[in-house]
């Protein structure tokens, strides 16, 4: 490599270091890589990055992303779980004093090890096969993360942003947004990957919230009350209630307790009706 350092959003530059590395590129592991320069810096701006910030970059891919993160002069740590890119990554990333880059899976590591007493910012072209498991384990872990901000599947970011009486509303919304803020930044067109992925690619930025924004008394049965409501979205909330192993006696109970009609249906219920009725639960399981 000569001294002008290569944009590694340039398709000529990653077809050429794909070929010279003989990489073979692993659909298993959602290896879509980002070839349109705009993009990458306009996610690098939704997170809105100064040179004090540390982030946390998931699945470095060739470098394409962490090349636009490095160039902001923060403290970039970087997790790729395909060995087989190291080699190339040593090689694209070493101009970058910034960047230290983690050989393993983010859904294993220890995080709080890897980045001791820091709040951080995720930002993420994230593997598409596990999209959703990672965004949930980064947040029930309760990292220190201040927002993430990620590129995902469309469909999924629309679910996650989803509001009451929609059909894409669930037990994801409820779930991202009790613990952020979610929205969707833009959209983003298959022509911007190589190879193009299957379906169409959103960034999404989620702000951590200080404290939810409902009083829930026990977190655990908060999320098993939502999961059991969505169990079958057709199905009254009752009758999944019943499905969920509550004594189909106490169910009337809670309902009338949180003041929630047991014959409506999941979707046309808000955070804070769960919230009441978990909470109720939680007061007869006492
Ligand atoms: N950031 C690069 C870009 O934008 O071009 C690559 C993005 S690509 C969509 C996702 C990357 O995540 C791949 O390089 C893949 O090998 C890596 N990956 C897949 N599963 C992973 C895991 N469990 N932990 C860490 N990285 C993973």
């Amino acid at each position: 490599m000569n001294n002008i350092i290569p944009n590694l959003t340039d398709k000529k530059v990653v077809f050429h270091l794909i070929k010279n590395f003989k990489i073979r590129l692993s659909k298993k592991l959602g290896q879509n890589f980002l070839i349109n320069d705009n993009v990458a810096r306009d996610i690098v701006a939704s997170a809105n990055i100064t040179k004090d910030d540390t982030i946390l970059e998931i699945g470095t891919g060739i470098g394409a992303l962490t090349q636009k993160l490095a160039e902001t002069e923060a403290e970039i740590i970087t997790v790729e779980l395909d060995r087989s890119l190291l080699s190339i990554l040593e090689k694209t990333l070493e101009p970058y004093k910034n960047v230290r880059i983690i050989h393993g899976d983010i859904l294993k590591l220890d995080l709080n090890q890897e980045i001791p007493n820091k709040r951080y910012k995720v930002v993420a072209n994230l593997p598409y096969y596990i999209t959703t498991p990672i965004i949930l384990s980064l947040l029930e872990k309760k990292l220190p993360m201040e927002l993430f901000v990620v590129m995902i599947q469309k469909e999924v970011a629309e679910r996650i942003v989803a509001e009451p009486n929609s059909k894409t509303y669930g037990a994801l919304s409820i779930a991202i947004q009790y613990y952020t803020v979610p929205e969707i930044m833009f959209t983003v067109s298959n022509k911007s990957f190589i190879p193009e992925p299957g379906v169409e690619s959103a960034v999404l930025r989620c702000t951590l919230r200080d404290t939810p924004p409902v009083d829930v008394k026990d977190e655990q049965l908060f999320f098993k009350t939502v999961r059991s409501s969505f169990a079958q979205r057709r199905k009254t909330l009752f009758n999944n209630l019943k499905a969920a192993g509550i004594d189909k006696d106490q169910i009337p109970q809670i309902l009338s307790k949180a003041d929630i009609d047991g014959t409506r249906r999941a979707e046309q219920l808000s955070i804070e009706e769960f919230a009441r009725i978990s909470n109720a639960w939680f007061d007869l399981l006492k």
